[in-house]
Formats: structure tokens, sequence, C-alpha cells
């Protein structure tokens, strides 16, 4: 089973090449990209020690090649932090507004067991448009985003011990997910030496058109991604797709 984390924010580059970095949140002393990649850190040396493949992403590739780094993950989570008002607490694991059911139970057992770690209040799983988890291929049967929580209202030091336990959090639900779905963290590990069976095929995705829409690339609302987004769809899907989205995309 392949899990693969990106890292919220930081350096980016755009499909015209621009590049420019971008912190996110910011926390006091920190800030939710130095957070986040320290989550990401951990949870891939975790989930590595159990048996998953794992592999981080940063928003330094492009579009198009973070879709292709995410082919032949089964699961896709987007590390983020919140910030609202210094004060507010709590954590919320974020799908898209159009997200399948699938969806949404990862993103439950993920907010279980951050809740439960963390203990800090439950805002549940809510369904936003703000993150299009676009450029995560359709073969990825869920995806979210972790608002594990927020970082403007704690202390950098507090920040460190909640990002250290939000990771170990991510990773327990990830593998009670895989759990739950029967899904085998760890490749067979030698070739059997009976005669090899006649693999069974591997079921279809069943994403119908309208799901493709919600997974097929990725950007942030405000960010120079999603021009480079945009222009990437339009280029891989049907222009009626590409309309339909489009026409979703306005009603956010
Ligand atoms: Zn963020």
């Amino acid at each position: 089973m392949k899990v693969t984390l990106e890292v919220g924010h930081g350096p980016y580059r755009d499909r015209d090449g621009s590049t420019g970095f971008e912190e996110g949140a910011n926390g006091r002393g920190t800030t939710e990209y130095k957070e986040v990649t320290v989550m990401a850190n951990i949870a891939s040396r975790l989930l590595r020690d159990k048996g998953y493949e794992v592999d981080v992403l940063d928003p330094m590739d492009t579009l198009e090649a973070m879709g292709e780094y995410a082919r032949g993950s089964d699961v896709f989570v987007s590390l983020h932090l919140n910030a609202f008002n210094g004060v507010t607490q709590g954590t919320e694991v974020l799908i898209h507004r159009n997200g399948t059911a699938e969806d949404e139970k990862f993103a439950q057992f993920l907010l279980d067991d951050l809740v439960s770690t963390l203990r800090l209040s439950d805002r549940g799983v809510k369904r936003q448009g703000l993150a299009v988890l676009l450029g995560v291929p359709l073969s990825v049967r869920a995806a979210c985003l972790t608002e594990s929580y927020f970082v403007d209202a704690v202390d950098a030091a507090t920040a460190r011990r909640y990002t250290e336990q939000a990771a170990r959090a991510i990773v327990n639900g990830i593998d009670r997910y895989a759990i739950s779905r029967g899904l085998n963290p760890k490749p067979p590990a030698s070739p059997s030496p009976t005669p090899t069976p006649i693999p069974s095929p591997s079921p279809s995705p069943s994403f119908s058109e309208t799901l493709t829409l919600v997974n097929v690339a990725k950007f942030y609302k405000g960010l120079p991604h999603q021009n480079a987004a945009l222009e990437w769809l339009q280029q891989k899907i049907p222009s009626e797709t590409f309309a339909e989205f489009a026409r979703r995309w306005r009603q956010q």
C-alpha cells in the first residue's frame, strides 16, 4: 500500500517556470510550512516502519508532476495547519466539496485519531471548495487535507509538540483505514514457491465523470497555482468536462 503525503505551502514552481515561496499561516515563532515539513518527515518514517510505501511531495514540483508522483498511491493526505484569530483552537479534516464517500470515511479515520491524540476540540470533517485535490489521479482511492491544529494560537514549543503528536495520529489513522479496507501495508515479501496464481484483474476504479472532477489536479484558491492548474486541466480532459468543472469552481 502506498501513501502520498503532500507538504502544504512552501516553495512552488508554476508551469511557466516562475517560482516563489509561501509560508502558509504564521505562528508565534514558527510557520505552517515549517511545522508540516516536520510532520511529513515524522509521519513518513513511521509509515515506512510499518511497511507502507511513502511519497512525500513538496510543492516545488509542477502541478502536472505532482499528479505523476501520486500515481500508484492508495491514499493522499495534504498536511496543513489552521489559523484564525490567535485564540480559536481545534482540529478539522477537509475533503473537497464534491468529495466521495470514501474521502469522507478516510478523513473521519484521521480526524478521530487527531482528536484523541491532540485532545483539541473536534471541528469535524468539512467539505470545502478551498483546496481542490487536483493532481491526485483517479486511481487514488481517498484524499483529504488535515488541519491538525491552529498554529497561531500556541507558542512555538507547543506547536512542535502538536506537530509530533499529529504526525503519529495521522499515521494511526491511515493504518486503521488501511486495515478496515483490507489493504496490506507490505507487498508480498517474496515470490511464492507454489505456482503463481493468475492475478485477479485489479478492480477498475468506479469513478464517475462527476468524481473525476474532484481528483484530477490540485490547486489552492488564491495561490499562483490556480491558473497553471486550470490551464493544465483544460488540456487533459474533454472540453465538456472542463466546462462543468469550471462552472462548479466558479460557484465555490
Ligand atoms: Zn495551509
